[in-house]
């Protein structure tokens, strides 16, 4: 997984500076620690420690005065090739055992790196800063436990994170993103929102939607599927476990069976539950003969799926074990390929941009080593991908080698707020599946002919999509999607007539309305509104009902003043309608 080392920049050289740097004050403070090692990553870097004891936050505190010293010392860092006999006699002398394994693996190779700053001396091949002194701005962020190369039977490691800049000014910034970071975590928002949970008694990985994150997901489902309608294409639902012959015939059981749920039946028959829904789709794709003049037949189906993901990979909503695809399978003459990926593209800009999300990465994966299908497909298929990008502008980068083996595709992260890229949509070609199923259509020769594939997800998991709307919006949906969109706030008992009169004009405009009963202070209930990111407030007291007029308080622009209910109804309803 790391980098080779040509590949770092000058920014990875600063920060495995810096992770020397981190082990240099280790060893200065904990003589008896043993170092693993301590590569960049990709926001800073981490050193791998056996320690006697365990790291606290204070403890990183003193560990970065230490570190200020070397910084300032300004050692320079040299490297120097030694044979393995000399770096085997340094290692020793330090007891530093897992370097001296590290040696032993080298072993055969000739000569061997290490690299000395001031009193601190490490093995390493990698490239570094100049000096100590160029680290201008570093921290420690974090500690974790991890085994010595992964491995399990091996001893824990103390994994301490930091990171480190050319400039305080670009370290501050980062910790600033960091902090806004931690406030957006959807697992956060969720339940401060009261949007959802995921409960260990229930299983790990597996969310339970309570109403209006329930609510939340219903507005985004029902915009998808209304779209999908528009663009031509047929729903369709699968079963949600098929035998397992199926699984055998798909390829599922071949390369993915220990992500799936198996199980028996009382005759013995096995059974898995769906990880994916292509199986499904394909098999109701051969339940007719079809011609060519039917293609392209574009099949959709919100479809829900079950992986056996390990516990340690579980987050949030981002990576669970029961999950929802909006997915499609697209099925096509080798003629419609690159019209029908073009159209694609135009949807999952569409989607992307109508939920907030302008800013994306775009790559192709081409052509992996070990993979099937002739080369005239694989061209076909890249080709298609390609000038459907280019016809359209659109920039994107490509990643030799690195399709799946079935055909090449197009992946696109979305970036957020915060400038965080998330894997959202994919559009993927797929030699194999209607191969395996035998999919035939009629051509205009009479002959029959295998059709082209795409598998294609826009939102792609829709319980990770939640969370990331959550992060990008911190909570504060746009008006179309707040589960809440109004909350009525009387001043006293004596208002509520008024408002509950209110309230039934604003649930017969479509809106989606909620009174605030007065069994609270004023302030009191107006704080539980923010808290609740409800976009707007009407608040109604015995001016308003004097008036006949309302006092909006918008989430976004503060308060708004008295206005007439009708001028505030059209307001919002194109607010709505824009999606704004
Ligand atoms: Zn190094
Ligand atoms: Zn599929």
């Amino acid at each position: 997984m790391s980098k080779l080392a040509e590949q770092y920049t000058d920014l990875d050289k600063l920060r495995h500076s810096c992770a020397h740097v981190l082990a240099q004050a280790v060893k200065r403070k904990y003589p008896t620690a043993k170092l693993g090692i301590g590569p960049p990553v990709e926001d800073g870097f981490f050193y791998d420690l056996h320690l006697p004891e365990s790291l606290t936050e204070a403890d990183l505190e003193e560990i970065e005065k230490e570190m200020e010293k070397i910084v300032k010392a300004d050692y320079p860092f040299e490297k120097k090739m030694v044979s393995p006999a000399e770096a085997r006699k340094i290692f020793k002398e330090k007891n530093e055992t897992f370097k001296l394994e590290m040696i032993d693996q080298l072993e055969g190779s000739e000569d061997i790196s290490v690299v000395v700053d001031g009193d601190f001396t490490d093995l390493c091949k990698y490239p570094h800063a100049h000096s100590t002194g160029l680290i201008k701005a570093f921290k420690l962020t974090s500690i974790a436990g991890a085994y010595w190369r992964g491995i399990e039977t091996n001893p824990v490691m103390q994994r301490v994170y930091g990171t480190a800049f050319s400039s305080k000014k670009e370290l501050d910034e980062f910790l600033r993103l960091r902090e806004e970071a931690k406030k957006r975590d959807h697992r956060k928002i969720g339940k401060e929102l009261d949007f959802f949970s995921i409960q260990e008694d229930g299983g790990p990985g597996l969310i339970f939607y309570h109403p209006k994150g329930a609510y939340l997901r219903h507005l985004i489902e029902q915009f998808v599927k209304e779209e999908h309608l528009k663009r031509g294409y047929d729903f369709v639902m699968g079963p949600q476990i098929l035998k397992s012959d199926i699984w055998v015939r798909s390829g599922h059981f071949s390369y993915y069976k220990e992500n799936m749920f198996v199980f028996k039946t009382e005759d013995e028959k096995e059974y898995a539950i769906k990880p994916m829904n292509c199986p499904g789709h394909m098999l109701i794709y051969r339940t007719q003969m079809r011609s060519y003049r039917n293609l392209p037949l574009r099949f959709f189906e919100m479809g829900n799926v079950c992986r056996n993901e390990k516990s340690g990979v579980l987050h949030g909503l981002l990576r669970v074990r029961n999950f929802t695809q909006d997915d499609a399978h697209i099925f096509c003459l080798p003629e419609q390929l690159e019209a029908e990926i073009e159209s694609v593209v135009d949807f999952v800009f569409f989607v992307l941009d109508t939920f907030g999300f302008k800013e994306r990465e775009i790559e192709i994966s081409t052509r992996p080593e070990n993979s099937i299908g002739t080369d005239n497909d694989w061209k076909r298929a890249t080709d298609a991908l390609q000038n459907a990008l280019k016809n359209k502008k659109i920039e994107y980068q490509v990643c030799e080698g690195e399709g799946a083996f079935y055909g090449p595709k197009i992946d696109i992260k979305i970036k957020d707020a915060l400038g965080r890229s998330w894997q959202c949509s994919t559009i993927q070609c797929d030699f194999a599946l209607p191969e395996r199923f035998d999919l035939e259509y009629t051509g205009a020769d009479g002959a029959k002919h295998r059709p082209v594939m795409l598998h294609r997800a826009i939102l792609g998991s829709v319980e990770r999509f939640m969370g990331t709307l959550l992060e990008h919006y911190a909570g504060a949906l746009p008006l179309w999607l707040s589960p809440v969109q109004i909350s009525l706030i009387p001043v006293a008992q004596t208002h509520e007539v008024y408002t509950q009169e209110v309230l039934e004009i604003l649930r017969a405009s479509g809106f989606r309305a909620e009174i605030q009963v007065s069994t609270d202070t004023l302030g009191a209930r107006i704080r539980r509104a923010q808290t609740e990111k409800i976009p707007y407030m009407i608040v109604l007291g015995d001016k308003e009902i004097q008036a006949k007029k309302i006092a909006v308080r918008s989430r976004s622009l503060g308060d708004q003043g008295q206005m007439a209910l009708s001028d505030f109804v059209l307001k919002a309803q194109e607010e709505i309608k824009t999606r704004r």
